[in-house]
């Protein structure tokens, strides 16, 4: 790491108050803290800066050139993988979950980041930084609502932390890298996930109680490989819905404007990325972003059953389909939504052409979002190889206002 340089501190702003990226903010955390003096430079909202960050991190920006890293960013491999003992109640197999907890053991970190739930909510995210395995182990599975992840920045220097290991989503680790050389660290590991379509707190109850036959039981879901999502209840079973049966209109306004917002899907400056939608169903993809990304897969790779990324079909006439029908809030019956599922589940795309038809849709669907509502913004916003991506399909011209 670079030598830290001083840290200037400003008064942390007061929970609840607006924040400096206003409706965008994605309650990063950053805010809550003294940190909150940066925000300029380092909120994902305010200046989106993956250029001069992922020379920073990576030593050199994505190939655009290279259609892989202008999906999937700055990488030296992705593999799929799954954990040979899976961890029970984790996400996926728990491969984050189960590196935090090698690398704490193993002493190459004193502290790491995480989120665990609150004791009242299961999906009410409480940042921490965890001493202990069990600590770790708390946090397993998703929150999927926006987390502050960053509020515990002022602790890191509080409590003399040297070493840490940081878990988060792409909105947290932008900001994180734009501070991190203030943090007094000498060691600094990202571990990040994919994230997409995040919500508030009152946005997920929307979300279930509009989606799920039983709201109050889901432990937790994903939008999976086979185009359903599966709720997981508290008994164990699972509830899937597809997702051309969702309703779209109902459900248009519960997404943040941070996410709506957001180019940062595959989380481009963590070292390590640890998702599932670049693998086969059921398996979990790894892309090794970096020497230290290489060091932690290497510390995990004996616990793991590994096999190649492949990828198969074409996304593209799916994505364009999907553009008229997510603006005109298409909802298709039950039957025919089902229906529909079985027959791209069979034919549609696989592997990294999946992530590259979920890539698509998102980011079709933001660079929309962006060129209307923040029509000042959208140059500087949207990154080149977003803007790339999105020319690939014809979108519906901006009405002026
Ligand atoms: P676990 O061992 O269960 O650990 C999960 C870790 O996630 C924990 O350490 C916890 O600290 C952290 N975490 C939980 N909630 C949050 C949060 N809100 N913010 C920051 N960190 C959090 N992958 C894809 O491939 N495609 C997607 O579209 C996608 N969407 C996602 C959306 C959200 C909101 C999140 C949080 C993750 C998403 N992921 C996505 C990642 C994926 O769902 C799994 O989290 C990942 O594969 C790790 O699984 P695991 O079993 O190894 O994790
Ligand atoms: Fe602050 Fe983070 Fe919100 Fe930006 S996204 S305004 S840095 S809390």
């Amino acid at each position: 790491m670079t030598a830290a340089l001083p840290h200037r501190r400003a008064r942390a702003l007061k929970p609840g108050s607006r924040r400096p990226a206003k409706d965008l903010c994605s309650e990063c955390g950053l805010c809550d803290t003294s940190y909150v003096h940066y925000v300029k430079e380092a909120c994902a909202f305010l200046n989106q800066q993956f250029e001069p960050l992922e020379q920073q991190v990576h030593g050199r920006s994505r190939d655009l050139e290279n259609p892989d890293e202008l999906y999937f960013g700055v990488h030296q491999s992705m593999t799929a993988a799954q954990k040979r003992e899976p961890i029970e109640g984790a996400q996926w197999t728990g491969i984050v979950s189960a590196l935090a907890c090698r690398m704490l053991e193993q002493g190459w970190v004193e502290g790491v980041v995480c989120v665990q739930n609150s004791p009242s909510d299961r999906f009410q995210p409480m940042p921490v930084i965890a001493r202990t395995t069990d600590e770790i182990l708390a946090a397993r599975v998703n929150k999927p609502t926006l987390s502050p992840n960053l509020n515990i920045l002022d602790l890191i220097e509080q409590s003399g932390l040297k070493r840490l290991l940081v878990i988060g989503v792409g909105c947290q680790i932008q900001a994180l890298r734009a501070v991190q050389d203030k943090l007094g660290l000498d060691k600094l590991y990202v571990l990040g996930t994919p994230c997409v379509d995040n919500v508030s707190r009152a946005g997920l109850q929307k979300f279930l109680e509009t989606t799920s036959r039983s709201p109050e039981t889901v432990v937790h879901y994903e939008f999976m490989q086979d185009f359903r999502i599966h709720f997981k209840h508290e008994d164990g079973s699972i509830e899937m819905v597809p997702f051309f049966g969702l309703k779209t209109k109902e459900l248009k306004d519960v997404f943040a404007p941070s996410c709506l917002s957001c180019f940062d899907y595959t989380n481009g400056l963590a070292d390590l990325v640890v998702g599932y939608m670049g693998a086969p169903f059921g398996w979990q993809w790894l892309v090794v972003r970096n020497e230290i990304g290489q060091e932690m897969f290497d510390l995990i790779q004996d616990d793991l059953r590994l096999q190649p990324v492949q990828s198969s079909g074409d996304r593209r006439a799916a994505v364009q389909n999907s553009i008229p029908a997510y603006e005109q809030g298409v909802q298709l019956p039950m039957w025919a939504a089902k229906l529909m599922g079985l027959v791209i589940e069979r034919i549609g795309p696989k592997g990294l052409e999946y992530a590259r038809f979920s890539i698509d849709s998102h980011f079709t669907r933001n660079a929309l979002y962006v060129r209307r509502n923040y029509p000042e913004k959208a140059e500087t916003h949207i990154p080149e190889f977003a803007k790339r991506i999105v020319s690939q399909y014809q979108l519906p011209p901006i009405e002026e206002k």
